[in-house]
């Protein structure tokens, strides 16, 4: 049987306007397993029975938290499953991503986020959440990646873009019958600030005109390659209604683990 591992990431030390995403693991945690909700996907299987859950890592140690990152989600990915980490902002991807390519000579991102997070720096800080794909993709640490519902695309960030050759699809050009074409194993990496802030007002960078719910969660079941490893991250409940993104980040996490059990459990 298809298991899949779920870690926390509670770290939100790189994010450059409010803080808040550290506390998100416990929150989307707590809804997974809420009696109010089905513990299935809809694709068909009980997630909740097949969750193996590693906890948080604890960053109240001294010693270099990136390097505890790649460290502990490299041990979880040893356990043999597919892992979901809850984070955290966006800047933890960088050291997830170093542990999952030591493992992954084949490797497609797809990102779903309003941002493409690709500043060479922001505000000094080269590990800042605007700037972990830029890291992501000088270290090679991808052989492709795929951005999805961008809307926040200036002169700065289409160079960038275009330097690291990255594959772009933005908001206004995002169509229901989308279909990647994808040719090795994936890394999903959801910012729930691709999401509409209707659908998910949770998030530190609120920025109108995103995914609807349906549509993220359609594209993650379009997914045809093995997902490795995924991340759902930027959940700031402090600026949540009513948990209302909390819900929606255990809605795609079960979505996710339905899709990895489905096409990994398969192969
Ligand atoms: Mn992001
Ligand atoms: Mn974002």
């Amino acid at each position: 049987m298809t298991r899949v591992s779920l870690l926390g990431i509670p770290h939100d030390e790189n994010s450059s306007y409010l803080k808040g995403a550290a506390a998100a693991p416990a929150l989307i945690r707590r809804e997974l397993g809420s009696d109010a909700y089905s513990s299935w996907s809809e694709t068909g299987f009980d997630v909740a029975a097949d969750l193996l859950d590693h906890g948080d890592i604890d960053f109240s140690g001294d010693g270099d938290p990136w390097e505890r990152i790649e460290t502990e989600v490299g041990r979880t990915l040893d356990a043999g499953h597919p892992l979901i980490s809850l984070g955290g902002d966006h800047a933890i991807a960088w050291p997830v991503l170093r542990a999952v390519r030591q493992r992954h000579r084949k490797l497609t991102i797809v990102q779903i986020d309003a941002h493409p997070d690709i500043y060479d720096v922001y505000q000094g800080n080269k590990r800042s959440h605007t700037s972990s794909f830029a890291r992501i993709l000088e270290e090679g640490l991808a052989d492709r990646l795929i951005q999805i519902g961008l809307r926040t695309l200036n002169d700065e960030l289409r160079d960038q873009l275009e330097r690291f050759g990255v594959e772009v699809i933005e908001a206004r050009h995002f169509s229901e019958d989308l279909r990647l074409d994808l040719k090795t194993p994936v890394y999903l990496s959801v910012d729930l600030d691709g999401l509409d802030p209707a659908c998910a007002p949770g998030v530190s960078h609120r920025e109108p005109g995103g995914l609807t719910t349906r549509q993220v969660i359609g594209l993650i079941q379009s997914i045809d390659q093995p997902i490795i490893a995924a991340d759902v991250v930027e959940y700031n409940p402090n600026q949540d209604v009513s948990n209302l993104t909390a819900l929606v980040a255990a809605k795609l996490v079960k979505e996710i683990a339905g899709t990895m059990i489905k096409i990994n459990g398969a192969a």
